[in-house]
């Protein structure tokens, strides 16, 4: 199997090396090459930057010919990430960004009309770690996004508590969790606050 541009990022092979009419959403003058993704879902790849072209319809078709896939690996791959709106090869329409997932912040571009998704170099393996290849369709709907903002905010106020309470924070922890699954934590929180009057 042929490598892409990186040789490790993900596997992508040309099957017929032709360069399409379709531009590259982020390099306004290179072309995308029909290529074949994860061996069998045909996609379209920039030969400049990397990138990956899926349209949803073939992804949902892919997908219903995959047996049962293994759980997601959570291990973060390095990947490219473009902050700048990119446009639709199809119909030059702006495309939306959605975050992958709340360990990374990478994020995706979806056009809503043409239903094609661009994912930039090494997106497509951080997609499959993160949120398990046969999810690429749900990270664009508002369960997906809303679980990830709440993920955020968790990973947050984490950080500020780790900031205020330094190296007490896993004691605080293990404490809270032995608080709250204690069958007397009223009588426990009675007793705490008695020492404060
Ligand atoms: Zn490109
Ligand atoms: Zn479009």
């Amino acid at each position: 199997m042929a490598k892409d541009r990186t040789g490790t990022a993900y596997t992508a092979s040309n099957t017929n090396g032709d360069i399409d009419m379709t531009t590259c959403p982020r390099c306004p003058d290179s072309g995308l090459r029909h290529t074949l993704v994860s061996g069998t879902l045909p996609t379209h790849t920039c030969a400049s930057c990397g990138g990956l072209l899926v349209s949803l319809v073939a992804y949902r078709r892919w997908r219903e010919t995959l047996g049962p896939q293994p759980e997601p690996s959570h291990d973060i791959h390095p990947a490219d990430d473009t902050d700048e709106i990119v446009t639709c090869s199809k119909c030059k329409g702006l495309m939306t960004k959605y975050r992958i997932s709340a360990d990374a912040p990478n994020r995706i571009d979806l056009c809503a009309s043409c239903e094609d998704i661009w994912l930039d170099l090494g997106e497509w393996d951080l997609v499959e770690a993160l949120a398990g290849s046969d999810h690429l369709a749900n990270i664009i709907t508002q369960p997906w996004q809303r679980r990830i903002r709440i993920e955020t905010e968790e990973h947050l106020e984490e950080a500020r508590l780790r900031d205020v309470f330094g190296d007490d924070y896993e004691r605080l922890m293990s404490f809270r969790e032995w608080f709250y699954e204690h069958p007397a934590r009223d009588e426990i929180l009675a007793c705490l606050l008695k020492r404060l009057e």
